[in-house]
């Protein structure tokens, strides 16, 4: 299996060190495996996504010394993708649109008064709007649409072959399994076509590393627990589970995680300082 890994920051804000991290630990995996590392530019939201970001990650990943195949996946220019596979999982009657606000699911929750259950993908969807809508006639492209977990489950087929193989350390190591209940309880209906974009986070990242052929997806940890969505959607839609190995997270000097817009820690602003890339790599410990 020839090693193909991807980085796939947003371009919503500067580079920071946690994501050199993520770049840099990549590229050298595949260097080691006689593999490749791609660049896709995860543009989804495109309220957030600007031009100039974009240029600067380019500058930015070009002096830390990286280099990638060319043309670049740009989530933007993928949208009849994730419409075509809307399409095929809203004619197997998995997903139904949602109307509820984020104050109507707090109030549908069964013991508000215990906290609101998070999964990974936000609060555990309470499942109002499941059997309310009608899930027959034309995809509406125009409202939010949510998996069913359990009808997908029960397509899903052998329940027992949803597992991934992790190489990173944290917070598992080996094959994890992704256990139904554990889908159920703890990640639910989750959304897979926002309003504002007409897909997801989940939905493209799934579909862009199979379209990409990746084989190894290095990532950050905070990423592991959706990994259990990302199975689930390969099984659906017949894809291929890459290997994953999620990494640590570079926190700063409080023990703080690094925050996407933490300009402080940006590569441009150490750049302008007259840091050198190995100096980046010394401060990240790579
Ligand atoms: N675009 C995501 C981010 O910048 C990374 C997604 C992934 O690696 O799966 O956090
Ligand atoms: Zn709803």
């Amino acid at each position: 299996m020839i090693f193909r890994t991807r980085f796939a920051p947003s371009p919503t804000g500067p580079l920071h060190l946690g994501h050199a991290f993520s770049a840099l630990l990549a590229h050298d995996m595949a260097q080691e495996a006689g593999g490749e590392c791609l660049l896709r530019i995860e543009d989804i939201d495109q309220n957030r996504a600007r031009p100039e970001w974009e240029a600067q990650i380019y500058d930015d990943l070009h002096w830390l010394g990286l280099t990638w195949p060319t043309p670049v996946m740009r989530q933007s220019e993928r949208l009849p993708s994730y419409d075509a596979a809307l399409n095929d999982l809203w004619a197997r009657g998995l997903l139904y649109p949602c109307t509820c606000s984020r104050a109507d699911i707090k109030n549908a929750l069964s013991a508000p008064q215990e906290g609101v259950p998070m999964g990974p993908d936000g609060i555990i969807y309470p499942g109002t709007c499941r059997s309310r809508a009608s899930r027959t006639g034309p995809r509406p492209t125009d409202s939010v649409l949510r998996l069913d977990m359990a009808a997908a489950l029960a397509q899903v087929g052998d329940l027992a072959t949803l597992s991934f193989e992790e190489t990173g350390y944290r917070p598992a190591h080996g094959r994890v399994t992704v256990g139904r209940d554990s889908l159920m309880q703890e990640v639910g209906d989750i959304v897979l076509a926002r309003r504002d974009m007409g897909t997801s986070y989940d939905l493209s990242v799934v579909l862009d590393d199979a379209e990409q052929r990746i084989s190894h997806v290095v990532r950050g940890e905070d990423l592991f627990e959706a990994t259990r969505i990302h199975v689930v959607l390969q099984g659906l839609l017949n894809l291929p589970v890459p290997v994953y190995h999620h990494h640590k997270l570079i926190r700063d000097h409080a023990g703080k995680r690094l925050a996407k817009r933490d300009d402080a820690r940006a590569i441009a602003l150490f750049r302008k300082e007259g840091a050198s890339p190995a100096d980046i790599r010394g401060m990240i410990g790579l």
